[in-house]
């Protein structure tokens, strides 16, 4: 048994049984064996792998896209060029690279990072090239236009879950079971968020909430809003959440999420009307899903250019990579993007209001 299912199994059997959010939290961000504070999971030789790391086409298309809205907001003369969860960093120095064709834009930009993980801004302080400066949580970040990315971190801020039991709900919890981490159900809960979702919901069905994505969306809405700026936030998931997507994955592939706390990565489907709403005053796009985004802004002339200096098993790679992006089967459908802007000004381009 490891010492973080060890000390989790002593602090149920102390206060008894755990919501799903203070068990994913937990496993994610633990200071000392935490998934994230502890690993580098990215890449073929981690547990998944993301779409920067899959081709720089990613990072690439969002930073033009970005600049676009920077150009139709008046260029301002200074600006937070921001991302929530970087990872390995490579979506920021790509957008970076990528956005040095736009006079003005690098000058005026002030990267800052919001990264929970020592480990993972370790490695970031190494890709990212120039100043940058990091925060633990997005209420940290300065005034100033906002323009914002957020790939896959939503995904990892933790949920709870609730079941429809009659006209009622219960929450699942984990507990222990003959000395080993099992999932449960707490007493009847009231909560008004759930309430109206008894209207789309039937006896036995589950409905999760995110509260932590829902702050984390209000106040990058606020400041858009108040400030300028937009978001570009690029998840899987739909527009409401219906349904257990508790996950766990290692080594690529799907394993129980109550096995190996701290060793696999625990994700959740994002709830992207939850964060629109949350996010208001700021308007938002339509979700639009990933694959058509890209084509939007052109990711087919790039893919063409880029392969046209390739060739043999280099080139192959670089096609798989465009499909994987793009297809319908790969990663362009699952995954979505909701796009944050200013009431009044011109959407991200490849995204309709
Ligand atoms: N955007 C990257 C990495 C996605 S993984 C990519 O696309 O490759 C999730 C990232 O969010 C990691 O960098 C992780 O350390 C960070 N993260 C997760 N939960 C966090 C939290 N609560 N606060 C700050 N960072 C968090």
């Amino acid at each position: 048994m490891s010492s973080l299912e060890a000390q989790l199994l002593g602090r149920i059997a102390e206060a008894g049984p755990m919501s799903l959010a203070d068990y994913m939290a937990t496993c994610l961000m633990h200071p000392e064996f935490g998934y994230y504070t502890t690993h580098d999971p990215f890449g073929t030789a981690g547990d998944f792998i993301t779409a920067p790391e899959i081709s720089q086409m990613f990072g690439e298309l969002l930073g033009l896209c970005l600049a676009q809205v920077w150009l139709d907001q008046g260029r301002p003369a200074r600006f937070l060029l921001a991302e929530l969860g970087p990872g390995r960093g490579t979506l920021m120095a790509d957008v970076l690279r990528a956005t040095r064709g736009v006079p003005g834009f690098g000058d005026a930009a002030e990267v800052h990072l919001v990264e929970g993980s020592d480990a993972l801004r370790a490695v970031q302080r190494r890709v990212i090239a120039g100043d940058v400066i990091w925060h633990d949580r997005v209420e940290s970040l300065p005034d100033g236009p906002l323009f914002l990315l957020a790939n896959e971190f939503f995904d990892a801020l933790p949920i709870r879950q609730f079941q429809r039991s009659g006209d009622g709900w219960r929450e699942r919890v984990v507990g222990a079971t003959a000395g080993r981490l099992a999932m449960g159900l707490s007493g009847a809960v009231t909560r008004p968020a759930l309430a109206e979702r008894l209207e789309d919901t039937r006896e036995g069905d589950i409905v999760e909430t995110c509260g932590p994505a829902e702050a984390v969306a209000a106040e990058i809405g606020a400041r858009i809003a108040g400030h300028g700026g937009a978001a570009l936030i690029v998840d899987y998931g739909d527009w409401r959440s219906l349904g257990d997507t508790f996950q766990a994955v290692k080594g690529h592939v799907p394993v129980d999420p109550l096995a190996e706390p701290g060793a696999a990565d625990l994700t959740a489907h994002v709830d992207f009307e939850a964060l629109a709403r949350a996010a208001s005053p700021a308007v938002h796009t339509r979700l639009t899903p990933q694959g058509v985004f890209l084509e939007r802004l052109g990711i087919g002339a790039r893919a063409e250019a880029l392969a046209r200096n390739l060739s043999g098993p280099a080139l192959e790679t670089h096609l798989a990579a465009y499909r994987r992006l793009t297809e319908a089967e790969e990663m362009g459908r699952l995954f979505k993007v909701l796009g944050l802007y200013p009431q009044g000004t011109t959407p991200p381009p490849g995204l309709e209001p």
